[in-house]
């Protein structure tokens, strides 16, 4: 059944109860638009009994929209007097699904156990540590299948690029390690208090069935992918030297996985990192 969804004025009562002056440090712009909180749900394809974990649910916008559908939330909140006050905003708007509500005031990127396990991720992320939360995220909980967050422009873009895209980077590679990923619409500066100077975007994955290797394998991968695109106009027998010792040891490593040493990393998909991750 429809609850009654947070908008502009239920949002500025909030943060005037609690006296919160949202922080710019911790990316706090809350949704007042019940339209776009129902769009990231149904997006997010979030069906009655899943278990979804919230990061940064804040005066509670999207959590509302997530109970609503019957979903179970986790919900993991940094800011004190936001995780304290949760609950009781959703007792009092929704008291017959507060009960599905589980708040944990913590910083996201030091989660390592969540009382149940999440089979969704759905956010709006705090946009200074967006790409850190999701793969934070993805590397601790398997139990997490698929997602929809929401994040700045910018960084949806090159979360879901391909290799070639301009904006392919090594955000883009580490995501595709989990799953794949694509944009699914942009939103309004509009539907947020205070007015961020950014646009966003809404991301959504799906995790690969199985990953491309175990913990040792992705650290390694990721360390090639960090130096590939720290000197991204470099060829990779340049970007990669400090990895191997020098340029003649990096291109034999790339020959060895199939790879051209003149290539530049913004040519190589997942694929080609954990092939030449794989060498010894
Ligand atoms: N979900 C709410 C909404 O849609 O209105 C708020 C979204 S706001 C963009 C980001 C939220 O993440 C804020 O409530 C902020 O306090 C919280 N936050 C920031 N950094 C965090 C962290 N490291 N761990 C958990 N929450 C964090």
């Amino acid at each position: 059944s429809e609850l009654r969804l947070l908008g502009p004025a239920e949002i500025r009562d909030l943060a005037e109860l609690l006296d919160v002056t949202p922080t710019k440090k911790l990316g706090q712009n809350f949704v007042i638009d019940a339209n776009t909180v129902r769009r990231i749900v149904r997006v997010a394809g979030v069906q009655p009994g899943d278990t979804v974990v919230e990061v940064g649910p804040g005066l509670g916008s999207l959590t509302l929209g997530l109970l609503e559908v019957g979903a179970t939330v986790i919900a993991v909140e940094i800011d004190r007097r936001l995780a304290a006050q949760l609950p009781k905003t959703v007792s009092t708007l929704a008291p017959d699904v507060a009960d599905a509500l589980t708040v944990i005031h913590q910083d996201a990127m030091t989660i390592e156990e969540l009382p149940q396990s999440p089979t969704r991720l759905v956010a709006n992320l705090p946009y200074n540590v967006s790409v850190p939360v999701l793969l934070h995220f993805l590397e601790h909980f398997d139990s997490i299948r698929s997602g929809v967050v929401m994040v700045q422009a910018e960084v949806g873009f090159r979360v879901a690029a391909d290799p070639g895209s301009k904006v392919y980077g090594a955000p883009s590679v580490k995501a595709a390690w989990y799953g794949t990923w694509r944009t699914a619409g942009n939103v309004s500066r509009q539907v947020f208090w205070p007015v961020p100077n950014v646009d966003s975007v809404l991301v959504a994955f799906e995790r690969h069935d199985e990953q491309p290797g175990d913990e040792a394998l992705r650290r390694r991968t990721f360390e090639l992918v960090d130096a590939a695109f720290q000197q991204r106009r470099k060829m990779l027998r340049q970007a990669l030297a400090p990895v191997y010792g020098d340029s003649a040891t990096a291109s034999a490593a790339l020959e060895a996985a199939g790879l051209a040493p003149t290539d530049r990393g913004e040519q190589l998909g997942i694929a080609d990192f954990v092939a030449l991750a794989r060498v010894p």
